[in-house]
């Protein structure tokens, strides 16, 4: 019983820090955890092809997930970081400002998130009275992310704020959740994003969600995340009864090892918040489970005709329900 007090007054205390997090996070207007472009001069903050650099490009799209961002807020340390989509083997990337000799001088990177460098990694974000953003790095409030021809710099900025300054930053966040049934609440993993497989050197590429709550989440009722079209729907060995559905911005998510086959065919148009199907323990699988992963561009090996699974575009889905708090199982 007295366990049980502990375990419930944690969970309290986790619900009341993730409620001020995000609340002191909207006072900007920016959700906590939610996914953003940053645009300045009228081109997008891009992460370069490289994986090392961050810069300003017209050229893509901005649904490409390089132009994505999440922005989540540290309350402990009262700044936000800028998480880019990408990762390597499910490592989080961040961006950081380029420093010598401990100094924040100019440019940006894109590094792995540890080790976690405060002076480099943390950000203020300062809504300007035009509705647009000054980005500052923590450490320094004397410099602010610059928009600048050859990309993302950081500039010397005085009490004007010019226009290389000004971000404009737009949500992108616009998934449901994946269970539909009113108070299905699912959000306990087995296996995070990035988590290191038992076999082979191949790390997990998407949310294994077991259980809610009060129990296993057998049956629960599976609605597509956004609107889209159905790319595939069938059964294979491994991923049992599956279903791919490619978003309408681009991005291409599955769900695995469903109870049945889903109702809905290949080709046809999926809504947003429509029944997809169940969740169950097909294919190779140990107890039941969503197995539910998101990747960018390229989703399928030799284009979306083949069915082979290309696992070196897939990004971490959390970030798109920045309203859900995932926990792992104990
Ligand atoms: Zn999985």
């Amino acid at each position: 019983m007295k366990k049980l007090t502990a375990i419930l007054i944690a969970c309290m205390l986790v619900l009341l820090a993730a409620s001020f997090d995000v609340a002191a996070a909207e006072t900007s207007g920016i959700v906590s955890g939610g996914v953003y472009t940053l645009t300045c001069g009228g081109k997008n903050l891009t992460v370069s092809a490289d994986k090392n650099g961050a810069g300003v490009s017209a050229n893509a799209p901005d649904s490409s997930w390089a132009q994505r961002f999440v922005l989540r807020y540290d309350s402990s340390e009262n700044a936000y970081r800028i998480y880019t989509m990408l990762s390597e083997n499910g490592r989080r990337r961040v961006l950081d400002i380029i420093k010598k000799n401990k100094k924040v001088v100019a440019g940006c990177s894109v590094d792995i998130y540890n080790p976690i460098d405060p002076a480099a990694q943390l950000f203020n974000i300062i809504k300007l009275t035009n509705g647009k953003f000054k980005i500052s790095p923590k450490s320094n409030p004397n410099v602010a992310l610059t928009f600048s021809a050859s990309g993302a710099s950081v500039e010397t900025c005085g009490r004007s704020v010019s226009s290389a300054f000004q971000w404009e930053i737009k949500s992108v966040t616009d998934w449901q959740y994946m269970f539909i049934t009113p108070g299905q609440i699912a959000t306990t993993i087995s296996d995070l994003f990035g988590a290191p497989r038992v076999e082979g050197s191949s790390r997990h590429k998407g949310l294994d969600i077991v259980a809610e709550r009060r129990g296993k989440i057998k049956g629960y009722t599976l609605s597509s995340v956004a609107d889209g079209a159905v790319l595939y729907e069938g059964y294979s060995k491994t991923a049992g009864n599956y279903i791919a559905i490619k978003l309408n911005d681009g991005f291409t998510v599955r769900y695995l090892h469903m109870m049945n086959r889903s109702p809905k065919k290949i080709k046809s148009a999926v809504k947003k918040g429509e029944y997809i199907g169940n969740v169950g323990t097909s294919g190779n699988s140990t107890g039941y489970h969503l197995h539910f992963d998101c990747n960018t561009i390229g989703a399928y090996r030799g284009g979306e005709n083949s069915r082979t699974v290309n696992y070196s575009t897939c990004v971490d889905p959390a970030p798109f329900f920045p309203g859900i708090k995932f926990t792992a199982r104990r």
